[in-house]
C-alpha cells in the first residue's frame, strides 16, 4: 500500500490501545499502554489461519491546531463487518471510537504541523493458541499510530500495470472487507508492476477479466469531460471492490464542486479508447492513507498509454484539495464528516 506524503509505516506514536475478547467475559476495556512489542504463542490461530481484520483511518491536524478523526464510524462499521465475515466478534462501534479518541487524545502531539495527520491501524485477530481448524475463542484488540508527512505538497501522480492472470478478490470471497489475507496474495503482481516501471496493480472484475476494480489497495476514478462539465465516475460496489470511505467521500465532493459523480463500471477498452479519443481527460486513485493520486499512465500487455497529457488534471486535484480541507477544517463540514479530539 502506497501510504502517499512521506509516511513512516514503522515510526510508531508511544502509546497503543489494548483490549481482549473471551466467551465468557465479551471485550475488556480498551486500555491505554506504552507502545511495546506483544507477547504471542507460537500456535496462535491469527498467525496460522489468518483470522485477521484491520483498519485504517487518520487523525489530522485542525488549522485552529486541534486534531479531529475523520470519519471514524465508518471505518468501525466496516471494521464490524470484516470481523463478522471471518466469524470473529465484532467489536462495538463505541468501543472503536473510544480507543481512536483515548490514542489520538494521548498522542495527539505527534500530529505533525504542516499539514500531516496520524494514521492509525486499528487490528484484531484470534489470539487463542489451537491448532484446531475452527474459529477461534480469543481475541485481541489493537490499536496503533505513526505519523504521515504533509499532504500539501504536489500530489504525486503514478503509472498503472494492468494484471490480467492474478485476482485480488473473487465473488463471494473476501475482497469487500479488511482481512490481512487479502494483501499479501497481491505482492507478487506489484513486484511485476515494479518490473514493468509503474507503482500499481490494476486489478481487473475476475470473472470476464474486462472492468477495471481497484488500483492495488485503492478505489479507482475515472474523469470525462473538462472542469466545466466533468463526469467523475467509478465502478459500483459489488463483493470484489472494497466499500471505501475516501471514495464516498469524493463522490459527495463531486457534487459538491459541480462535477457530475457518476457510478458505473469501466471497461479497460473503454479507458483506453477514450484516453485515445480524448473523452476521458483524468484518473486517480484514492484511499485513506494515499488521499487523491493522479493516474496518468497505463501499461497494459499490448501497449501503454497515457491518461490526459500525462500530467495531473484539474479535477483531480480540485477534489482532492476539497476532500483535504474538510478533513483539515480549512473547508466547512456540513456533513459532519469530522471527529475533533480533546487533547489529554
Ligand atoms: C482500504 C482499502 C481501500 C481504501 O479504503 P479507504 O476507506 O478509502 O481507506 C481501497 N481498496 C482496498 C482493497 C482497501 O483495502
Amino acid at each position: 500500500m502506497g501510504l502517499g506524503g512521506t509516511a513512516y509505516g514503522n515510526a510508531f506514536t508511544p502509546h497503543m490501545v489494548t483490549a481482549r475478547w473471551t466467551p465468557e467475559t465479551g471485550w475488556t476495556e480498551p486500555g491505554l499502554t506504552p507502545f511495546a512489542p506483544i507477547p504471542m504463542h507460537p500456535a496462535m490461530v491469527g498467525l496460522h489461519y489468518g483470522q485477521v481484520v484491520f483498519e485504517g483511518l487518520k487523525a489530522h491536524r485542525m488549522r485552529d491546531g486541534s486534531v479531529a478523526l475523520f470519519r471514524p464510524r465508518e471505518n468501525a462499521r466496516r471494521f464490524g463487518h470484516s470481523a463478522a465475515r471471518l466469524a470473529m466478534p465484532a467489536l462495538p462501534d463505541d468501543l472503536f471510537l473510544a480507543a481512536a479518541e483515548a490514542l489520538v487524545a494521548a498522542d495527539g502531539a505527534h500530529v505533525p504541523e504542516d499539514g500531516g495527520s496520524l494514521y492509525l491501524r486499528p487490528l484484531m485477530f484470534a489470539s487463542e493458541p489451537d491448532l484446531m481448524l475452527r474459529p477461534a475463542r480469543e481475541y485481541t484488540f489493537l490499536l496503533m499510530a505513526f505519523a504521515t508527512g504533509g499532504l500539501f505538497g504536489d500530489a504525486d501522480s503514478i503509472g498503472v500495470w494492468v494484471c490480467h492472470d492474478q485476482s485480488r478478490a473473487v465473488p463471494g470471497g473476501t475482497g469487500a472487507v479488511k482481512c490481512a489475507g487479502n494483501y499479501a496474495p497481491t505482492y507478487q503482481a506489484q513486484l511485476r508492476a515494479r518490473e514493468h516501471g509503474c507503482d500499481q496493480v490494476v486489478w481487473l472484475d475476475p470473472v470476464e477479466r474486462r472492468w477495471v476494480e481497484e488500483a492495488g489497495a485503492m478505489s479507482l476514478f475515472f474523469v470525462r469531460g473538462g472542469p466545466g462539465a466533468a463526469r467523475v465516475v467509478t465502478p459500483g460496489l459489488t463483493d470484489t471492490i472494497l466499500p471505501s470511505v475516501t471514495r464516498a467521500s469524493l463522490l459527495d465532493l463531486a457534487g459538491d464542486l459541480g462535477y457530475e459523480p457518476v457510478v458505473e463500471r469501466v471497461s479497460l477498452e473503454q479507458w483506453r479508447k477514450e484516453c485515445a479519443s480524448g473523452e476521458m481527460t483524468e484518473a486517480f486513485s484514492c484511499g485513506t492513507a494515499a488521499v487523491v493520486t493522479p493516474v496518468t499512465r497505463v501499461c497494459d500487455r499490448d501497449g501503454d498509454w497515457v491518461v490526459g497529457d500525462g500530467t495531473p488534471g484539474p479535477v483531480t486535484l480540485a477534489l482532492r484539495d476539497a476532500l483535504l480541507g474538510v478533513q483539515t477544517g480549512r473547508a466547512p463540514d456540513p456533513r459532519g464528516w469530522t471527529r475533533p479530539v480533546p487533547a489529554a
